[in-house]
């Protein structure tokens, strides 16, 4: 793998974070979309957000923003972006469809050395990358968004990935300055959304049973969890909640967990129970209205640029 290219199929929100975030590091950037308008539009956005970054010192990297600038270029031929890429990450729409015929297309285009990452946040390997002849070079590397802001990258192979295509990208993640984790198998959801949909289903029942309002269930975590979070897993947390540790903590904790956890109840409905859903959203637009969410989106990034900055010193 001597090439410095990397290909990225989408040029929208993610396919534009990840230019970045390889720029940052050095490598080549090719990006590719099948909208030619698209793909101006997002050397223009690419432009402004490594200038404005620099300028608000949040640059990643040790080159210059027009420096990582000029180390993206744009093409509308697929063949082109294969050529000589070590690595290719596809952030096309979530479609399926969309992603089997993309992955049917690199399957007769990809060298023996390229991996492919998709940056799907759904969708399991084996669902896109079945029966191709390159399925062994092709994987998840999901990322949260913003991506250059939080570091996670999960990365799931399917049954058939080779362990090489997950430790070169696992390798790569880590060179872009992100933090990799690897699932040993692939599973619904992976594992953010696992976790990030526990949450959400507990928070829905308490708004639901009318026992906490929408300001005040976001509060538990904005105030109270997510602020130990930010900084530890679950587990360490638990680890250093009691006097010997995490076996003492379960020791200790483990039947009230039980307890609780046995009045939970059914996974709610979120799509069907219209009523919550309503309640829901008029809460949320009474705290944030519609029109301020592209505002309050940029004072997240703002915070998450100083967060990020912090937690290097945790
Ligand atoms: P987006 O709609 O902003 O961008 C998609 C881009 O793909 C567009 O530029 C479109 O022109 C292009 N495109 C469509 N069909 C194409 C094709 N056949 N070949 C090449 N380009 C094509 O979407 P996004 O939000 O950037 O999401 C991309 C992927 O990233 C999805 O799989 C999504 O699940 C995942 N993801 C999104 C987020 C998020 O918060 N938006 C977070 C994590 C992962």
């Amino acid at each position: 793998m001597s090439s410095r290219k990397v290909g990225i199929v989408g040029s929208g929100l993610i396919g534009r974070a990840w230019a970045m975030l390889f720029a940052a590091a050095g490598y080549r950037v090719q990006l590719y979309d099948i909208l030619e308008s698209q793909l101006s539009t997002a050397l223009q956005e690419l432009d402004k957000d490594l200038h404005s970054l620099e300028e608000k010192g949040s640059l990643r990297g040790q080159l210059r923003a027009a420096e990582q600038f000029a180390l993206i270029e744009v093409t509308t031929k697929l063949e082109e972006l294969t050529r000589e890429a070590l690595y290719i990450q596809e952030c096309v729409p979530e479609v399926l469809q969309l992603k089997r015929s993309l992955y049917t297309q690199l399957d007769e285009l990809l060298g023996e050395d390229t991996v492919v990452g998709s940056s799907t946040s759904t969708f399991m390997p084996s669902l896109y990358s079945e029966g191709l002849k390159r399925r062994q070079q092709m994987l998840v590397a999901h990322p949260l968004n913003p991506p250059y802001f939080i570091p996670l990258v999960e990365i799931v192979p399917a049954p058939w990935t080779s362990p090489q295509a997950v430790e070169r990208t696992h390798s790569l993640m880590l060179s872009v300055g992100q933090r990799p984790v690897t699932l040993r198998r692939e599973i619904q959801g992976f594992a953010t959304n696992r976790i990030q949909y526990a949450i959400l289903n507990e928070v829905w029942r308490l708004v639901a049973s009318g026992i906490l309002s929408v300001a005040d269930v976001d509060r538990v975590l904005s105030q109270g969890l997510g602020l130990r979070y930010a900084l530890l897993g679950s587990l360490e947390t638990a680890h250093l909640n009691a006097p010997g540790g995490v076996a003492d903590y379960f020791q200790r904790f483990g039947g009230e967990i039980s307890a609780v956890s046995a009045t939970y109840g059914a996974t709610p409905d979120t799509q069907g129970d219209k009523v919550t859903l309503e309640d829901i959203a008029r809460q949320c637009e009474e705290l944030v209205p519609l029109e301020a969410l592209e505002a309050r989106r940029a004072t997240r990034d703002e915070f998450l640029t100083k967060l990020a900055k912090l937690k290097k010193q945790f």
